[in-house]
């Protein structure tokens, strides 16, 4: 049996109607619209002050206050502890573990509870309503309890499903959006401590501590507060008998990426716990395997597999609760103070000339060294130990550590004058809802020679979140990752780089010394509107700029208003080619845009010689039984932008005439077969065991039906855009393209192997055709969200064939952000091409133009597509 969401929250507005030691507050509402759920427990007596409570973890987090307030803010104060559970709604335990803890915390009166909601106050929070009410609903559906399970049809979360837990910096979805405020902004606990499933095999519950990589920007008090309370977890387990803890190398997760609901508070001083629980209401066994049966640090109380009832993991979920709230108590004061410490030292860093330590800069010493005396002495991993390591002579430390081009900026300026400063204001949006303070300049203003006009944003690091804003504006330097020397590569838990302003493409000037000028705090929590710019006097029509992302909502709005909008083919003047040539008749919506998105619509002199005109495109967005996540994704981004478009299944692509009803298709990520022949989509079910309304999604494509449609749809004079996976298209078409990361060897091609070349989600720069209308509104260069994606190599009869390179890597090496191994394979591979096939164009990108949502910098290469 399965409680479904409505059930539990009927029960949590129950419990809060009875108990005086519960408070239910909605948070905001989820993509499906339905009210996100906090309950604030603690003592009846606290209730009173609690919003005194909030407020001294706000002004502890914040750090802006002295020592000595500090102090008696930390002895006033409680604790606030962060439990939630459900994000993932396969991850059964999670959400229905709240159910147990919220009715033990309302009723137990054993010293215990007594003394935690004396001392702590507590959130339970639901982080995915509509996920739970999706999957319980699916998995109570058959009578029969025998034939209950999971596989539902569509994501547990509107738009991106288990995605929903990678959007935490950037807060595109609605819940994320709804839990960083309350993370950042309102609440600031000290402890977060979020629910998952499963443990690796053979084990219970993986925890903290996590291994390394840790990263680099964030205080080490992080990291030894996680060592803290992960004691105390698996501590109270083994006080009660309940074996089968995980941790350190004895799991997977890592404190390295930024961008988890368990991750972000890291860059926010807040201690993040994951816990990866198994369990299940369907029968379920804990599997034999021989060596999680030895007791080690990553596994020291093994566990005796056999049979596990779900029971015993919402008993093991309420203890590790308790274990963390236990801990509060015991360590309220520390807690709190240390929270204040970290963003003390924070600020303080931000203030003075800071070096981060990179591992490039540890390299960089060892290669200056190594360039002017050759290799050091003693050299030997045991006399290290013992002290007898020669080392290398301190002057070195100076030539990375004393060298002013290598210390963290003391802030960042975003000039108004960028030409996507609409994107630029989104950027800023995503920090401030992670309780990132902006500010804004009042007037115009003059630094380091360069002039900054009045409305300019400025992201300072002297600030307690500090971490959370290095990491947003500077390269990732994540280490190389072996498992031994030469062998193959350790994978990352998640992305290795992601520099969100690199993904974005926002221009931001590094400022490297302390600045002030005519600027105003924008008050924590307080998004940012684009400002409203006055059409220009014309009557000649306008002209919008295809370097700006909301450029194009503004066109589909024109074209719905059935106005007709046309596009430059080349550049003239300063008019970039693919400017957007709307007619005065367009006025009321030029102005509505202009307002609305903060566009700078300027005056045209007519119709540019040259202009054809573009007509909204039938657009078919291919998705699967189950829900593609890059699917999902791209969905939300063409609402976002306001294209209309129909989701196309395998069925509807097999079943043919697929110009009657489209223009374009699109193609992101899994789902195609791929160049071997492999197939995409997931399990299948038998049609007679689900409901009709879900038919239409079942299938898969195939070689054989549905390639030969898919060629004649292009064929035919339609267009298709493919993303990563989805690329291998061009070979089952028979495209003169191949993999361009292979190498011969004994006479044969084979893909290069891991030791050689390995990179995981890490931003690259690639070089950018924009004379091409595919790529209208790039700029030369482009920074892009790689993922060991496809490169391509174009066979020298490719031109001949129709087939253009759109992008590809130059000759320097391309890493921007992250991880990037064996990076000279990459020299003048493609990443991006396009093929006339009949009277239709095949366009493929290897790289994740739409990752996450986040990579606006590339939104342009599909916008450009998306018009006949
Ligand atoms: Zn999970």
């Amino acid at each position: 049996m399965l409680a479904n969401f409505s059930q539990t929250e009927a029960y949590f507005k129950k419990i809060a109607e009875l108990s005086d030691r519960v408070e239910y507050r909605s948070i905001g509402q989820t993509e499906f619209g339905r009210e996100q759920p906090l309950l604030v427990i603690t003592a009846p007596k606290n209730f009173p002050q609690i919003e005194r409570f909030k407020e001294i973890s706000r002004k502890l987090g914040r750090a802006e206050i002295s020592m000595e307030e500090a102090q008696s803010l930390a002895s006033e104060g409680k604790p606030i502890v962060w439990i939630d559970g459900g994000l993932h709604a396969n991850e059964v335990v999670g959400a229905q573990q709240l159910i147990e803890t919220l009715y033990e915390l309302a009723s137990k009166n054993d010293s215990e509870t007594l003394r935690i909601l004396d001392e702590v106050i507590i959130l339970l929070v639901h982080v995915n309503p509509d996920g739970m009410e999706i999957m319980s609903d699916w998995y109570m559906r058959p009578e029969e309890k025998t034939k209950r399970n999971k596989n539902i049809p569509v994501l547990y979360q509107k738009y991106v499903g288990h995605d929903n837990n990678r959007d935490f910096f950037m807060n595109n979805m609605k819940e994320s959006a709804n839990i960083s405020m309350q993370q950042y902004v309102e609440w600031m606990p000290q402890i977060i401590y979020n629910h998952h499933q499963s443990g690796p095999a053979g084990t219970v519950v993986a925890g903290p501590p996590y291994r390394d990589p840790f990263n680099h920007v964030f205080d080490p008090l992080i990291v030894t507060s996680l060592d803290a309370v992960g004691a105390a977890m698996i501590n109270r387990l083994h006080q009660e008998e309940k074996p089968g803890f995980a941790r350190l190398d004895g799991s997977v997760f890592s404190t390295w990426w930024n961008g988890g609901l368990r991750t972000t508070p890291y860059y926010h001083n807040m201690i993040g716990i994951l816990t990866e629980i198994v369990g299940d209401p369907s029968p379920f066994s804990i599997p034999l395997v021989p060596d999680r049966l030895i007791p080690n640090n990553g596994n020291p109380f093994p566990v005796t597999p056999g049979p596990w009832p779900f029971r015993r993991s919402i008993d093991y979920s309420v203890s590790m609760n308790y274990a963390i709230l236990n801990h509060a108590v015991r360590h309220g004061d520390e807690l709190l103070y240390n929270f204040y410490l970290m963003g003390k030292k924070s600020i303080e860093r931000g203030n003075t000339d800071t070096w981060t330590r990179y591992p490039k800069y540890a390299q960089d010493i060892q290669n200056f060294f190594e360039a002017s005396k050759g290799k050091p002495a003693g050299d030997d991993p045991e006399e290290a130990y013992f002290g007898n390591r020669a080392g290398i002579p301190l002057a070195y430390y100076d030539s990375v550590y004393a060298d002013p081009a290598k210390r963290d900026p003391r802030g960042y300026i975003l000039s108004a004058d960028q030409a996507d400063f609409p994107t630029a204001i989104k950027f800023l949006n995503a920090l401030i809802k992670s309780g990132i303070l902006v500010h804004r300049a009042t007037s115009d203003f003059t630094l380091g020679g360069k002039n900054y006009p009045k409305g300019s944003y400025i992201v300072k690091t002297a600030q307690a979140f500090r971490p959370h804003v290095i990491d947003m504006f500077e390269p990732q330097d994540h280490p190389n990752d072996f498992q031994y020397p030469g062998g193959p590569p350790v994978r990352p838990y998640d992305a290795a780089g992601w520099t969100l302003a690199f993904q974005m493409g926002i221009v931001a000037d590094r400022i490297m010394e302390g600045f002030d000028g005519p600027f105003e705090a924008v008050a924590y929590g307080q998004l940012l509107f684009p400002e409203a710019s006055a059409l220009p006097a014309t009557s000649s029509g306008y002209f919008l700029d295809p370097r700006v992302n909301d450029s194009f909502t503004a066109v589909n709005d024109l074209l719905k208003g059935k106005i007709k909008v046309y596009r430059t083919q080349t550049a003239s003047g300063t008019i970039p080619a693919g400017t957007f040539y709307v007619p005065a008749a367009g006025k009321k919506i030029v102005e509505q845009a202009a307002r609305n998105y903060g566009l700078k619509p300027t005056a045209a002199k007519g119709m540019p010689s040259g202009a054809k005109e573009i007509k909204p495109a039938r657009i078919g967005l291919y998705d699967y039984y189950g829900g593609s996540m890059p699917s999902g994704w791209t969905r939300w981004i063409m609402e976002q932008f306001h294209f209309d478009f129909a989701q196309v299944f395998p069925m509807e692509i097999d079943g043919g005439n697929l110009a009657e009803k489209y223009d374009v298709l699109l193609f992101m990520g899994p789902g195609m077969p791929g160049a071997g022949g492999g197939y995409g989509a997931g399990a299948q079910p038998k049609k007679e065991d689900i409901p009709a309304m879900y038919h239409h999604m079942l299938g898969r494509l195939s070689i054989d039906k549905s390639i030969p449609e898919l060629r004649k749809f292009l064929e035919g004079g339609g267009q298709i855009l493919t993303a990563g996976g989805a690329t291998s298209l061009a070979s089952h078409l028979g495209l003169p393209v191949s993999n361009a990361l292979v190498e011969i060897v004994n006479g044969q091609e084979k893909s290069l192997t891991g030791d050689k070349y390995y990179i995981p989600g890490s931003v690259l720069e690639m070089e950018v055709d924009s004379s091409a209308p595919i790529n209208f509104g790039m700029g030369q260069k482009a920074d892009i969200m790689f993922s060991n994606s496809p490169v391509f190599r174009l066979a020298p009869e490719a031109a001949s064939l129709g087939v253009k390179p759109l992008a590809w890597f130059g000759m320097t090496p391309p890493l921007r952000s992250g991880w990037a191994w064996g990076q000279n394979y990459l020299k003048r591979g493609v990443t991006a091409f396009e093929a006339q096939v009949g009277k239709g164009k095949l366009y493929a990108f290897g790289p994740e133009i739409t990752f996450r949502g986040q990579a606006h910098g590339t939104f342009k290469m599909l916008f450009n597509g998306l018009y006949n």
